[in-house]
């Protein structure tokens, strides 16, 4: 006979580890299968490793989404002092930059209203000490504030937390098939080489970039498929290379405009990101060579510096689900969205985009849904205050 759980969440990324603790929290038995044989492999350890608002999503005016995570990071900061860092970044601006001073000072401005921060101006006497940024034509550097962590950790001790709270955990464990039932949704997975069977009152389906292809695995109650997200998958690639910093660089890329982070990441430089649209297996995305050359560039053009590609100690690539559409992927919208199988009594609900910063925001939101179909439980713990365990 099957085992039973109320919910039961495809993928051990963070929306799978926040999904868990929050469901766990409210009192629900909960599940979460993963492919790989650790948690975290897909696109949470391949991000640029901030918690922060976005800066520059004030500018195509995504104002609710930099306010939540803003709201978030407060609260990570107070919940996980040992994960996740408040420091000083850098934005340098010079005679070339296509965004001004003014327009960047108005956008820190709100950001800093949204996360009682101040932003400055660093005095021009500073600029020698910025880590051998070059100063020839530079009009202004602001510094602000925002949070760095490590990105596969967090969502390790995220797990633990719902762990402990009483969901259970299954590595190499690969979602098969599903078919929703007029009680629930019969769900099959791999472990092994053996196919086992559960049940689950809801499925929340945290595939990240594996999202449509975890839908197709999954047939309504009519035997028919599910619909999927429309939605590109657009490649994220980084590169760390040799050298200290001491402060996060936000730097507008001279190629294309877009942003770019440089940042100290485990005593080296770490740049990214760029985007890509991707088409194949999200298990197989790595780094183009033209992403390589774009990120080396932008770092040496803005600092005292000549790498070159043999440099490159590591790189790696994630996947961001973003709306599909034509157009700059950069300017597509970062929100998240929930797709539900049914508006009413939802069995299937898919997170689809989302952000590293807001996955608890993006947990709480998917309960409601999954309280139209599972009756409410006694809640064990308030994840807004709840301290996240310390785990390597
Ligand atoms: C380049 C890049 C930089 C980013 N930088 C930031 C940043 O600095 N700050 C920020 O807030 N956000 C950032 N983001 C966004 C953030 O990283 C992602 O939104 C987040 O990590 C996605 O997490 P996820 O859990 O949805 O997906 P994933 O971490 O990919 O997890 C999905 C999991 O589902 C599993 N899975 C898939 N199919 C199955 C199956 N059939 N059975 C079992 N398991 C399955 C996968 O193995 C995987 O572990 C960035 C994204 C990218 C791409």
């Amino acid at each position: 006979m099957s085992v039973t759980y109320d919910v039961v969440i495809i993928g051990a990324g963070i929306h799978g580890a926040g999904a868990a603790q929050v469901a766990a929290a409210a009192g629900y038995s909960v599940l979460v299968l993963e492919q790989f044989d650790k948690v975290a492999q897909g696109t949470s350890s391949r991000s640029s490793k901030l918690i922060h608002g976005g800066l520059r999503y004030l500018e195509s005016g995504e104002f609710r989404l930099v306010h939540e995570c803003l709201r978030e990071r407060a609260m990570l900061l107070r919940n996980a002092p040992d994960l996740v860092e408040l420091v000083p970044f850098y934005i340098p601006v010079y005679k070339q930059t296509s965004r001004r001073p003014w327009k960047i000072a108005l956008g820190l401005s709100i950001y800093s209203l949204f996360s009682f921060k101040p932003f400055h101006r660093i005095a021009k006497i500073h600029w020698h000490q910025m880590d051998g940024l070059k100063t020839q034509d530079l009009d202004t550097v602001f510094g602000y504030y925002d949070a760095r962590t490590d990105d596969a950790r967090l969502t390790r001790c995220v797990l633990e937390s719902a762990r402990s709270l009483g969901a259970e955990v299954i590595t190499s464990a690969t979602m098969a098939q599903a078919s929703v039932t007029p009680n629930g949704v019969e769900v099959s997975y791999n472990k092994d080489n053996e196919s086992v069977s559960v049940k689950a009152g809801v499925l929340v389906n945290a595939a990240g970039a594996w999202v449509n292809r975890v839908l197709n695995r999954i047939k309504d109650s009519n035997g028919l498929g599910l619909q999927t997200a429309n939605i590109d998958l657009v490649q994220g690639t980084h590169i760390v290379v040799p050298g200290e910093i001491n402060h996060p660089y936000y730097l507008e890329a001279p190629q294309d405009g877009r942003a770019v982070f440089v940042t100290p990441w485990k005593d080296h430089i770490m740049i990214g990101t760029t985007e890509n649209v991707y088409s194949g297996d999200p298990a197989k995305v790595c780094p183009l060579e033209k992403e390589i050359h774009y990120l080396l560039y932008i770092y040496n053009h803005y600092f005292d510096s000549n790498l070159v590609h043999k440099d490159i100690i590591e790189s790696f690539a994630g996947l961001r689900v973003l709306p599909g559409g034509e157009g700059a992927t950069f300017k597509r919208s970062r929100d998240t969205h929930l797709l539900q199988d049914n508006a009413s009594r939802p069995r299937v609900i898919s997170i689809v985009g989302g952000k590293l910063t807001s996955y608890r925001a993006t947990a709480e939101k998917l309960l409601r849904p999954v309280r139209k179909t599972l009756k409410a439980r006694r809640p064990i713990a308030d994840t807004r205050t709840l301290k996240l365990p310390v785990v390597d």
